[in-house]
């Protein structure tokens, strides 16, 4: 293979429906010449939906389980009925043989996690099948393609790592070669097998952290997310109303933006690309033509634009060693140790002689639990319902128009970025 791969990240919302499947078809009549990867999520919010049938399988929850399966399948029926006008396309059958497969997972064994996986794994198997016998339909040399056979995952089913070595292996023998005969190769974002075949999933919103893989195992000319977004914007519209997209970051700048919170792209995403150089492109999916954000190794315009990243609800923990031993080295590391074992996650953190904050998702965080995990040596104080405020090439007049007329509760600054806890 001499030409180029190009990988495109289609997420749920670029593929919410037929409408937007066409649009899909559309943008890559824009790339005729071109061999493209495409990793696609599962359609709109059914990885949402599939989430609840899973917890109707634990809960052994039969007719919840059907109810909600058949609802499901329905929805992707219908998508299926409108785009594919030959009654007698092989996805007629894989999707009948799909629906059955997730039906009878009901009577699963294995543990949650592997349960987990295996079934809101079916949100892409179904979006991946409807799309690429579409593009089949529409006259593309497409391919579907299995992404559990290709991505292999470390131990865990859930929010697993994945195993490059072996990925890469896989990606040579079953993947590459298909684009000698074929212009795209359709396949799923999010899932992988581990070492016994079994079903795997790489986290939430893992689709990106695919593309990425793949872009990394093929030397990828390029990847292109393509979002309902311009591109990648300085500050999330939901909070806020004067947003400006950022035309070119680093790598660098856009692993701490994601870092800090900013959800455009899945953080792992960016680590394989920046490793072999290899651009990311945020896209809008509505104005395909327009430039969207270049993510690159330039960090020459990094600093022009200032970044807001806010996380809403949550809860600020105190805690003072009951002995009076000053917060130092050996009482950090009590305190990492538990909080590390407890599985939750520190937003922000400061101490002074005989206090540590930290800061966490409130919506993540079971208070009580933290407490009876600390209070044997430690004087425990919370307060929730604060906000965090992080700002990347800040000044000192963004702060005081962010924190006017608030409580602040704690404030952190270096070069490059401000965070404040306030409420
Ligand atoms: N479908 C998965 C999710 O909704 C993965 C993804 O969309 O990236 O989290
Ligand atoms: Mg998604």
């Amino acid at each position: 293979m001499t030409k180029k791969i190009n990988v495109f990240k289609f997420g749920g919302a670029s593929v919410k429906d037929a409408d937007a499947v066409r649009n899909v078809n559309k943008i890559l009549t824009l790339f005729p010449e071109n061999k493209i990867a495409i990793v696609v999520s599962a359609m709109g919010k059914s990885t949402n939906a599939l989430e609840k049938i899973y917890n109707a399988q634990q809960k052994k929850d039969a007719s919840l389980f059907l109810n909600l399966t058949d609802e499901l399948l329905h929805f992707h029926k219908k998508i299926l009925n409108e785009l594919i006008s030959d009654k007698t396309h092989p996805v007629f059958k894989d999707f009948h043989f799909l629906s059955e497969e997730l039906k009878s997972s009901f009577s699963l064994t294995g543990s949650s996690a592997e349960c987990y996986s295996h079934i809101v794994s079916f949100g892409e198997l179904l979006s991946t099948k409807i799309i690429n016998a579409f593009l089949q339909e529409q006259g593309f040399l497409s391919l579907w393609k299995d992404a559990r056979k290709i991505i292999r995952s470390k131990e865990n089913f859930k929010d697993s790592d994945v195993d490059w070595t072996k990925t890469e292996e896989f990606f040579k023998e079953y993947f590459l070669p298909d684009f000698e005969q074929y212009d795209i190769l359709v396949t799923q974002g999010f899932i992988g097998h581990n070492s016994e075949g079994k079903t795997t999933t790489l986290g939430r919103e893992g689709s990106d952290f695919t593309a990425g893989i793949i872009a990394y195992c093929c030397n990828a000319e390029d990847v292109t997310i393509w979002k309902d977004v311009p591109g990648m914007l300085n500050a999330d519209p939901k909070w806020f109303k004067n947003t400006v997209k950022l035309d070119e970051i680093s790598f660098k700048e856009a692993i701490e933006l994601s870092y800090y919170g900013a959800s455009v792209i899945h953080p792992k995403t960016l680590k394989p690309l920046r490793n072999k150089n290899i651009p990311l492109r945020v896209k809008s999916f509505l104005k395909p033509n327009d430039s969207g954000t270049l993510i690159w190794k330039n960090t020459k315009y990094d600093h022009l634009i200032p970044s807001y990243i806010f996380k809403m609800n949550q809860v600020l923990f105190s805690i003072t060693p009951k002995d009076f031993s000053f917060v130092q080295e050996e009482k950090l590391s009590d305190i990492f140790s538990r909080i590390h074992q407890s599985g939750y996650k520190i937003n922000i953190m400061q101490n002074s002689a005989l206090n540590f904050s930290f800061l966490m998702d409130e919506d993540k965080t079971d208070i009580d639990e933290l407490i009876s995990l600390l209070q044997d040596e430690y004087i425990v104080k919370y307060n929730e319902n604060l906000e965090l405020i992080t700002i990347r090439h800040y000044n000192d007049q963004i702060i005081n128009e962010l924190t006017n007329g608030k409580e602040i509760f704690l404030k952190q600054t270096t070069r490059e970025t401000a965070r404040i806890v306030c409420r």
